[in-house]
């Protein structure tokens, strides 16, 4: 019962208020991607694929579910965490949600914006919630594509030539939980901690850690095509890459729109398929 009463009464009206509140959609900081010398999207999550975009723009999306809206929470959760670091003598002017915006109608909010050591700096916080997430990050260092080109985009934004991406994980998972192959590669449990990856742009090419990542132009393009579709009311006709196309759910409508057998009517058919 008062899972119904969190979720769908108090949660849905938030949500739907939140979404009547919001002004046009535009290129979200969420949505950033970047583009192969081809033109081909890529990035870690469907967010980031110009055709979600456009259906985003058009009200397709999925409702967000009682584990989104959990997740969410504990997103703000960490942010109120991280801010503590203003109390820092190295850490100067911050602002917490800072609102921007950027080239071809891009509009984002920054989780933590401010000065390190007198350099301004985009901090994107991150919260890992799965042992294989963890691995990735924590253990192989390999954050995901797009969060990578949030982060870039917040900076080409600001101007700011230094962001960081920093990950919380606010689990415990005991041995017993663990097979030995997975506490041969993590270690015998795990429990909260934090990691971090420093983005930086020199040369108009976007480093991670000092090592190269891809050109700024892959980020402004992608925000270039992200707009010319929303204005043309067309989807991107390069179908993405990089594992953005595993959990989505328009997958069908793009096999058929990559076919040639989609007419006009992209749009209508993911809405459609989204209550299939
Ligand atoms: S299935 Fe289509 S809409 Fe979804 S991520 Fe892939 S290309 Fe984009």
């Amino acid at each position: 019962m008062l899972k119904e009463i969190l979720y769908e009464e108090c949660l849905g009206n938030w949500l739907e208020k939140r979404m009547l509140e919001e002004e046009t959609p535009n290129i979200r900081g969420g949505m950033s991607g970047r583009l192969l010398p081809d033109d081909t999207p890529i990035g870690s999550s469907e967010q980031s694929c110009p055709r979600v975009a456009l259906l985003r723009y058009h009200g397709v999306s999925k409702k967000p579910s009682l584990t989104s809206f959990m997740t969410w929470e504990i997103g703000f959760g960490w942010e109120n965490l991280f801010e503590k670091i203003k109390t820092s003598p190295r850490i100067s002017n911050l602002e917490k949600d800072k609102k921007v915006e950027g080239k071809y109608g891009f509009r984002g909010s920054i989780d933590i914006f401010a000065n390190l050591d007198g350099e301004p700096t985009v901090f994107e916080l991150k919260s890992v919630s799965s042992v294989s997430s963890y691995e990735k990050v924590f253990i192989n260092k390999n954050p995901p594509d797009s969060y990578i080109s949030q982060c870039a985009a917040y900076m080409l934004a600001t101007g700011a030539k230094q962001g960081f991406l920093v990950f919380g994980f606010f689990s415990y998972v005991g041995k017993e939980y663990m097979t030995a192959g997975t506490r041969a590669k993590l270690g015998e449990k795990l429990a909260p901690d934090i990691t971090e990856f420093k983005v930086t742009i020199e040369n108009d090419d976007i480093l991670i850690d000092g090592q190269f990542h891809c050109p700024v132009s892959a980020i402004e393009r992608h925000q270039e095509v992200v707009t010319n579709s929303l204005k043309t009311g067309t989807p991107y006709p390069i179908r993405s890459q990089g594992g953005m196309c595993f959990f989505c759910p328009f997958k069908k409508v793009c096999d058929s729109l990559d076919r040639g057998e989609i007419n006009g009517d992209f749009v209508e058919q993911c809405r459609k398929a989204l209550y299939e």
